[in-house]
């Protein structure tokens, strides 16, 4: 097999992860690529060239290393003296020196290369007490800010402030300085934080009922716009502020359909596609959200409330947001296979090989998913485990799904023939996480690149995308905890992922690798 790339902790052991700079131009700079490098170095004065000087080993957070001195003469770190055989930890910027100052010895700069991952992650140090909600007096859950004023809080806790204030037709004060709140919404860099928070604290954790609660009282999905209606009209009306309301307003804050009409304290959604108004309408039935990405769109509700076009508001068509069931393929997304156009390719030919059509296989395996015979851990959509054919979703998400169903239909192909030099590929060590098949056409078209990674990426994600795998397991904990809850006769000593609810034996190897 052959070795591809992947975004992997451990650094590779052709890469430069630090170097020495002489501070004198005419020598030439010190790459070093090994773990354990030992330095020849040229010393001004040297007239026998190169000789052994110091062995740097890097240590495993890559951020310092240590340097032993090799040479028969003290060396000099940041001015401090470290004799022969003995050892200092260095790190980026450290200056060092072989040999008494004054004798001509080239004094170099060590400098660590950043990596993607030092270049992904600073260390933040932050009191909690700025990480609480006014309302509860805990940290966020679900953090959302309120704009202007920009202050944070629970979603489950603002939610039931803006239901409040909306029974009594009030403008929606901000609970903690009360300015008035034109819009809010979900604050995603603000809940890597309370998740953080909670990881380094986890005595600050809520009881789980407490968090059942506060979730079912969360209804800020994608941000909502507040703005009254009233305190725009009290003004003088100016050509700005028609286009102002004209912004703020949908299709019914000016006519009834379908029985309703926005008054002054009605929350407005923006659909994400057309970029127009609805009111924001809880228990209605209707979609106003796609489930895949938690965007707001408008399709379905207008068509609900028999609102076909308006020459005032924009409006999406019904084909930008409808059940999954109702809409048709026939190119596969560029999405699938990870963009990888060689295995789009295949997929291609696999689908008019066995005479059928691309919608008719996405039919298929949509029929499967309702089945849930399909694992969904690896479907990149927000609720993945609530979704069916009945689900309306954006075009975006549709050709997210699509991807992941063709994923799932190549891989099964294995009992299936491929068209045949294809079958004879050997896959790749990295599987789907492949990042050489995206930048060599070779390495792409020698291997298949449509299987799980054997090597490198699940290491590697666990140590760097730690949290999400951590997830995913607490996600599958209690899938097994409930159905071993059902099951009650079932010893629970079992390993847990070996019976983890899928029924294919794919979908178990999956797991094992966790
Ligand atoms: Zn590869
Ligand atoms: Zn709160
Ligand atoms: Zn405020
Ligand atoms: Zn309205
Ligand atoms: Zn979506
Ligand atoms: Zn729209």
């Amino acid at each position: 097999m052959e070795k591809g790339e992947s975004s992997t902790a451990e650094l590779p052991e052709d890469e430069v992860w630090a170097k020495l700079i002489p501070m004198d131009s005419r020598y030439s700079e010190i790459e070093l690529r090994l773990k354990e490098t030992v330095i020849c170095s040229e010393v001004k004065n040297s007239s026998s060239g190169k000789q052994e000087w110091c062995k740097i080993t890097r240590n495993v957070d890559i951020v310092s290393a240590v340097m032993q001195n090799k040479s028969s003469k003290e060396i000099l770190v940041d001015e401090t003296a470290v004799q022969d055989e003995d050892a200092a930890v260095i790190k980026c910027g450290s200056e060092i020196l072989l040999g008494p100052r004054d004798e001509g010895y080239v004094k170099y700069r060590f400098e660590i290369m950043p990596t993607e991952e030092s270049r992904r992650y600073i260390q933040v140090s932050l009191d909690v007490e700025y990480a609480k909600c006014c309302i509860c007096l805990n940290i966020w859950h679900d953090v959302v800010t309120a704009a202007p004023c920009l202050h944070n809080f629970c979603n489950g806790c603002f939610s039931e402030w803006l239901r409040r204030s909306q029974e009594r037709r009030s403008s929606v004060l901000c609970p903690q300085c009360r300015a008035v709140v034109q819009f809010v919404g979900r604050n995603h860099f603000l809940h890597n934080i309370e998740e953080d928070i909670m990881l380094a604290d986890p005595s600050l954790k809520r009881s789980t009922e407490d968090i059942a609660l506060l979730n079912s009282c969360a209804s800020i999905k994608s941000p909502l716009v507040l703005s009254s209606r009233k305190s725009r009209r009290k003004r003088e009306r100016s050509p700005s502020d028609a286009a102002e309301s004209w912004e703020h307003s949908c299709p019914q804050c000016d006519t009834e359909f379908g029985g309703f009409q926005c008054n002054e304290s009605t929350v407005h959604l923006q659909c994400q596609a057309c970029g127009g108004m609805m009111p924001s309408r809880l228990n209605i039935g209707v979609q106003q959200h796609c489930l895949g990405c938690d965007r707001a769109f408008c399709a379905a509700y207008w068509h609900s409330q028999g609102v076909n076009r308006s020459n005032l508001h924009p409006l999406c068509s019904p084909e930008t947001f409808k059940p999954i069931a109702e809409r048709t393929i026939s190119r596969i997304p560029s999405l699938a296979h990870e963009k990888n156009h060689y295995e789009q390719n295949i997929t291609e030919r696999c689908i008019r090989q066995m005479g059928r059509s691309l919608q008719d296989v996405v039919a298929d395996w949509i029929l499967k998913l309702d089945k849930r015979e399909i694992d969904r851990t690896r479907m990149p959509l927000n609720h993945a485990e609530m979704i069916t054919s009945r689900t309306p979703t954006c075009s975006e998400c549709y050709d997210k799904l699509v991807s992941f169903l063709l994923y799932w239909y190549r891989i099964t192909m294995i009992r299936h023939p491929l068209p045949s030099e294809e079958a004879q590929r050997e896959d790749c060590w990295y599987g789907y996480a492949c990042r050489t098949q995206h930048h060599n056409p070779e390495h792409a078209q020698k291997r298949n690149h449509v299987c799980r990674p054997t090597r490198g990426v699940y290491n590697a994600k666990l140590l760097y995308d730690n949290r999400q795998v951590s997830r995913v397991k607490e996600a599958k904990y209690e899938k097994i905890n409930k159905m071993t809850k059902n099951y009650a006769h079932v010893d629970c000593t079992f390993d847990v992922w070996a019976v983890c609810s899928s029924v294919n034996e794919a979908q178990e190897n999956d797991l094992e690798k966790f």
